[in-house]
């Protein structure tokens, strides 16, 4: 029988959890797949703050099928993902949130396509939720700059709700960098993808743990770890002005020889200089960005370090 794990990082997921747990029930006792599949929920508690562990523990211990992974502190969703990918055994792995949003029923749609042979099957939301029209116009804007500065597909409205096979995991786990963009990373590995479309819910409990800074974060986290277009621009930009600098220092020399120079232009020398110091600035914190993370993937940290694991810690190294 193939084993589907259901992988969820949950931080300070305590109200959310248990709602989660009944409606995954009906699918991990085989009710709505024609197949059935062994099954494990590998709940990833990434350092939460409330009571989600004992939630979690309780699972596990009314029912085996439930595993968790307590991280030692908060790592961020995207490196719980990848102690959850390091930590999954099931031939494939379903990654969902644990607020709810993601639809359970999607998840037999998704079993589906892969029995068919797809290896990515990824969600993609119909409608975003509540959500305010300022953040939607923002995250419209991002992807677009980030689709045209990069060769890899980055899909807007594709979460991390999906179901990768084994191969895809095996992928993925190879991608040991500390500054992780996962979007980036699904579409990097490749294999044969299949989009799937679902009506994403609003969070019924608790609070979204991303606010407007570190979406912002994100954006930065996803540009820079996939393109190095910042910093073509910034040369395409230093070039330009270069020119114009060129342009002008002509005419300034000959307009000096036929008319003399009466010394004046402080204006002009102002504007220039202080133009020419805020694009030299921009250029630093651009490349200051590459270097910080040059900075922290040459430490080659792990990304994760657990406190506990509620299954067979075998082999386990990373
Ligand atoms: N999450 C996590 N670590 C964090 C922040 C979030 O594991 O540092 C989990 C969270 O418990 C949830 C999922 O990531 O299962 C998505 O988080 P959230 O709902 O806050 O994000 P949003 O839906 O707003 O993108
Ligand atoms: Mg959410």
């Amino acid at each position: 029988m193939k084993k589907i794990t259901v992988l969820i990082p949950a931080y300070n997921e305590s109200a959310s959890l248990p709602r989660l747990a009944a409606a995954l029930s009906p699918l991990i006792d085989n009710k709505m797949t024609d197949t059935p599949y062994e099954w494990e929920i590998l709940i990833v508690n990434d350092g939460s703050r409330d009571n989600t562990l004992a939630i979690i523990k309780e699972l596990h211990e009314a029912d085996p099928r439930y595993q968790y992974l307590n991280l030692s502190r908060n790592f961020g969703k995207e490196n719980a993902m990848l102690a959850g990918l390091d930590y999954a055994s099931g031939n494939a792995v379903v990654i969902m949130d644990a607020d709810m949003q993601h639809p359970v029923d999607v998840i037999p749609l998704m079993i589906e396509q892969w029995e068919q042979g797809y290896d990515d099957v990824y969600g993609r939301r119909s409608s975003r939720g509540k959500e305010s029209i300022a953040r939607r116009q923002l995250t419209k804007l991002f992807y677009r700059m980030l689709q045209k500065s990069t060769r890899i597909d980055i899909l807007p409205n594709v979460g991390d709700f999906r179901l990768l096979d084994r191969k895809c995991i095996n992928a993925l786990r190879q991608l040991r960098e500390t500054q992780r963009y996962s979007k980036g990373l699904f579409s990097w590995i490749g294999f044969s993808k299949k989009e799937i479309m679902f009506e994403q819910g609003s969070r019924t409990e608790g609070k979204s743990s991303f606010n407007f800074l570190s979406l912002l974060n994100l954006a930065i986290e996803g540009i820079t770890c996939f393109t190095t277009a910042p910093l073509r621009f910034a040369s395409v930009v230093g070039i330009l002005t270069a020119l114009c600098a060129i342009v002008y220092l002509i005419y300034v020399f000959v307009r000096t020889l036929l008319y003399g120079d009466p010394v004046a232009g402080y204006p002009t020398i102002m504007c220039v200089m202080l133009f020419l110091g805020g694009c030299q600035l921009i250029a630093l914190g651009i490349i200051g960005e590459y270097i910080s993370r040059i900075f922290y993937e040459a430490k080659r940290r792990p990304v994760y370090i657990v406190e506990s694991f509620s299954g067979d810690d075998g082999g386990h190294e990373e």
